[in-house]
C-alpha cells in the first residue's frame, strides 16, 4: 500500500500537554482473541488524505507481494494494537482530528473492517480507505460507509502480476476501479512509478485509459528505494505536460 505515512516512523504526539487525557496507544505483546489485526498507528497525519487531518490505522495482512512494498512487515496478519485502546484514544480526539484513514497492508484483508468503520463513524469521524484493489466485493460493500478512497493503480494489464507477485491480480483491481467510478465516493488514483516495471509510454497509455473512464484525481509517485531517498527515475517534461492536461487534478510526488 502506498500510504504517505509510515508506521515505522511515527511522529511525536503534537500536543501531549493539551491531550493529557488519552495518549496514543502503544503496541502490545498480544491482542485480545478475535480482535482485528492492527499493525501500526500514526496519531495524526495531513498527507494520507490530502487536506484532512487524520489518524492512520494500519491493518496487517496483504495477499500480494509487490516488489517495491515499503511495509513488508504488514503483509502478514499480526495484530500489535488493542482495538479497544485505539477507540478510546480516538474518543479523546473528537474535535481535534477530522478523520480516520485505514491503510495497510491491505485494509480490506481485515474481515472486521466494516464494524471498525461503523464504530469510527459513530464517534463522529469521517473515514477514508487506502486500497490496492484486491477485494472487489468487500470494497463494494464498504463504499457506502466511506468518505474518500486512495486507490493504488499498480500497473497495466501486461505488467500487473509481475509487479504484485501474484497471478490474476489485474481483474480484481479493474473490478475495484469500476466499483469506485460507479459509487460517487471521492477518490484519487495513484501509481508508484519506475521504468523498471512500467515504461513512460506505458504509463501514459495507462493514464489516458483512466482519464477516458472518468478518473478526475490522479497522482504519479516516484518510486524511491526507501522513504525519503532519491527517486529511481524522473518523468520527462513531455510526459508531465500531457498528464497535467488529462486530469482536472494531477499531482507528481
Ligand atoms: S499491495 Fe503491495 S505495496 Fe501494498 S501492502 Fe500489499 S504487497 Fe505491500
Amino acid at each position: 500500500m502506498s500510504a504517505a505515512s509510515s508506521p515505522n516512523n511515527v511522529p511525536p504526539d503534537p500536543a501531549p500537554q493539551v491531550l493529557k487525557r488519552i495518549a496514543a496507544p502503544a503496541p502490545v505483546a498480544a491482542v485480545p482473541r478475535g480482535d482485528p489485526c492492527i499493525g501500526g498507528l500514526v496519531p495524526y497525519s495531513s498527507v494520507d488524505w490530502p487536506g484532512t487531518l487524520a489518524c492512520v490505522v494500519f491493518i496487517s495482512g496483504c495477499p500480494w507481494r509487490c516488489s517495491y512494498c515499503h511495509n513488508p512487515h504488514l503483509q502478514l496478519r499480526n495484530g500489535h494494537y488493542d482495538w479497544k485502546a485505539v477507540l478510546e484514544f480516538l474518543a479523546g480526539r473528537q474535535g481535534l482530528l477530522d478523520a480516520v484513514v485505514f491503510s495497510g497492508g491491505e485494509p480490506l484483508s481485515e474481515p472486521r473492517l466494516p464494524q471498525m468503520v461503523r464504530a469510527i463513524r459513530a464517534l463522529g469521524f469521517r473515514v477514508a480507505l487506502h486500497t490496492a484493489g484486491i477485494y472487489p466485493s468487500r470494497l463494494r460493500d464498504l463504499l457506502p460507509l466511506l468518505d474518500w478512497v486512495g486507490f493504488d493503480v499498480k500497473s497495466d494489464a501486461a505488467g500487473h502480476d509481475a509487479l504484485t507477485g501474484r497471478p490474476n491480480t489485474y481483474a480484481a483491481a479493474q473490478a475495484c476501479l469500476q466499483a469506485l467510478l460507479a459509487s460517487g465516493v471521492g477518490f484519487e488514483c495513484r501509481t508508484t512509478w519506475s521504468p523498471r516495471w512500467l515504461t513512460e509510454p506505458a504509463l501514459l497509455d495507462l493514464a489516458r485509459d483512466l482519464a477516458r473512464r472518468g478518473v478526475r484525481h490522479y497522482a504519479v509517485q516516484n518510486h524511491r528505494a526507501a522513504p525519503g531517498s532519491a527517486p529511481s527515475a524522473i518523468l520527462s517534461a513531455t510526459a508531465l505536460a500531457e498528464l497535467e492536461t488529462l486530469f482536472p487534478h494531477f499531482a507528481y510526488r
